[in-house]
């Protein structure tokens, strides 16, 4: 089946070799090519074939492809890089910093010692709240 696409955007271009990347793993489903602007050495970004704005868009049999892909993608890159770590990142939305509207996952190697860090400034759940926004979503899940 045809993979819904967009001319103006920069990952379908790449996906249909208009323009050049650093490709890593190509399937019937999904392309992973190295990322341009490298957060970390190995920033690799895996990506459906098919043009979806992001998490919230592509259908879950597209997402499920990408991810089976996932480990063995970033198993290959880590060892490239010599790395044993990474972080998977899906910026989804613009407050997210979401720059290219098509579906993509980062892979991030990390090593320790490495400059690149994830702020991580965690709050405290209060127990009310916890248990009011669980319970909101759990009504809009099966709402
Ligand atoms: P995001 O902010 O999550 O939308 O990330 C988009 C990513 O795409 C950024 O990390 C960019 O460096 C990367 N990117 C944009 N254009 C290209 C390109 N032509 N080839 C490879 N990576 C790209
Ligand atoms: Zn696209």
């Amino acid at each position: 089946m045809a993979h819904p696409s967009d001319p103006n955007c920069i990952f379908c271009k790449i996906i249909a070799g208009k323009i050049p990347c650093y490709k890593i793993h190509e399937d019937e489903n999904v392309v992973a090519f190295l990322d341009i602007g490298p957060l970390t050495r190995g920033h690799a970004l895996v990506i459906p074939k098919g043009h979806y704005a992001n998490l919230l868009e592509a259908p879950p049999e597209v997402v499920g492809k990408v991810a089976a892909e996932i480990p063995a993608i970033a198993r290959a890159v880590l060892a490239a890089v010599g790395a044993r770590a990474f972080n998977l990142l899906a910026n989804s939305g613009a407050e997210a910093q979401q720059s290219v509207e098509h579906l993509h996952f980062h892979i991030l190697p990390r090593l320790s010692g490495g400059s690149f860090t994830i702020p991580w400034l965690p709050g405290k759940l209060e127990a009310g709240e916890g248990a009011a926004l669980a319970e909101t979503v759990r009504k809009n899940l099966h709402a």
